[in-house]
């Protein structure tokens, strides 16, 4: 039997780490598109844990008609939705529109998505268009020459499986760990980093939209509920419609940051669970069965959800043009809102410019029946629920 001791002693953990990497001069730039408007805190996080400089990584500034004019014409690959084919301008402002060059240009191919309803749908993937997108654009700065190398840039698209926090680390270590010099268990660490980044930010958010919830119980006053894709938070995307509708004095909340306390959702879907037509509040297989899609998953989510919430009396609706995903979601996700009387305004088929004018008169639409209907609407959708509010406890 061979005798234990060097291997024990080998096998210990070193008790001091080793040295950090100096990464500290490296640039980064991320293009601000699609899914990374719901997950920049993981990439900030992971690569602040890396030793990258904040000042270091470098976002794409929001989208716009002058940026994929100065920086993407030209570059077009593929004829599909607004979002997908935007990208090109945010490569190229990456590439050619930095003051300080970048080194890296990150664009991960995000296949799943971390989610609230993940554990209560089939899956929590992403649109086909948003995995491929980084490769399709990827091509309009390789068919000519290598656009990339001949500004110094590495490029970078790790396939990366937000959902499936067990998997990341090899993912991201897979496909980076050349370029950015790394070890297995500094990927690791640097993941962990990202992930109680974005979660924080996460919570941050839904804990600021509670405050805003219990402020309109309070007041019995009125908000807007926005569902729609994380991108369309781009203003360049979503051209700042709630924004407009903010400024008539309506609190606005995004469905992605919803509250998500037991206390409130129980209270919410508290016949739906009695009955057991659901068997969580997340439980959305009451209305959706075919639920792979995590985007497309919270928008029935969120359609519920303020179905329910007395004090959101207005559902603003948004989609891009040629949005494949979002034709089948438009009839139940309007079903499921005006169930208890709740408003809806669909705005769709968004594309680069901004409809100003039709936004103006609908606009004025919308604030003429919330300011005419939502209190009508608040007692209707309390009625429905018990009296024991925990907004108001
Ligand atoms: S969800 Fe729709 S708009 Fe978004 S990338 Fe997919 S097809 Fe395009």
């Amino acid at each position: 039997m061979p005798f234990p001791t060097l291997q024990t002693w080998f096998a210990k953990t070193p008790s001091v780490a080793p040295p950090r990497k100096d990464r500290s001069e490296i640039r980064v730039g991320i293009p601000r598109v699609l899914n990374v408007w719901s997950t920049h805190q993981f990439w900030v996080g992971f690569l602040r844990d890396l030793g990258i400089g904040h000042e270091n990584i470098v976002f794409s500034s929001d989208t716009s008609e002058e940026q994929g004019r100065d920086f993407g014409k030209g570059r077009g690959t593929v004829d599909c939705c607004y979002p997908v084919k935007s990208i090109s301008g945010h490569y190229g402002e990456l590439i050619f529109g930095q003051k300080k060059k970048i080194d890296i240009l990150l664009s991960p191919m995000i296949y799943s998505m971390p989610s609230v309803l993940r554990g209560h749908v089939m899956d929590t993937l992403t649109c086909t268009r948003v995995m491929a997108g980084p490769d399709n654009i990827k091509a309009g700065f390789l068919k000519e020459r290598d656009i990339f190398a001949e500004n110094g840039i590495v490029y970078t698209a790790p396939f990366v499986c937000l959902g499936d926090r067990e998997a990341v680390a090899a993912q991201l270590h897979g496909t980076m760990k050349d370029i950015l010099d790394l070890s297995p268990d500094e990927t690791e660490r640097a993941v962990k980093a990202g992930y109680h980044a974005l979660d924080t930010m996460d919570a941050k958010l839904r804990q600021r939209s509670r405050e805003i919830l219990t402020w309109c119980a309070r007041e019995n006053k009125p908000c807007i509920f926005v569902v729609a894709r994380p991108y369309h938070m781009d203003p360049g995307i979503g051209h700042e419609i709630e924004g407009d509708l903010q400024a008539q004095g309506f609190p606005v909340l995004w469905m992605q940051y919803f509250p998500t306390d037991p206390d409130l959702l129980n209270w919410l879907f508290e016949e739906d669970l009695r009955e057991k037509r659901i068997k969580s509040p997340f439980d959305i297989s009451d209305v959706w069965s075919s639920s792979y899609s995590s985007n497309t998953n919270e928008i029935m989510w969120g359609a519920k959800v303020a179905a329910r919430c007395p004090w959101t009396t207005c559902v603003l609706r948004l989609s891009s043009y040629e949005c494949g995903m979002d034709q089948p979601t438009y009839t139940p996700t309007q079903r499921i809102v005006e169930a208890t009387g709740t408003l809806f305004f669909k705005f769709g088929d968004l594309d680069s410019t901004k409809p100003a004018g039709s936004v103006k008169i609908r606009v004025e639409t919308i604030t003429h029946y919330m300011s005419k209907y939502s209190q009508d609407i608040i007692a209707r959708k309390k009625a429905m629920l018990s009296p024991n509010c925990p907004l108001l406890a």
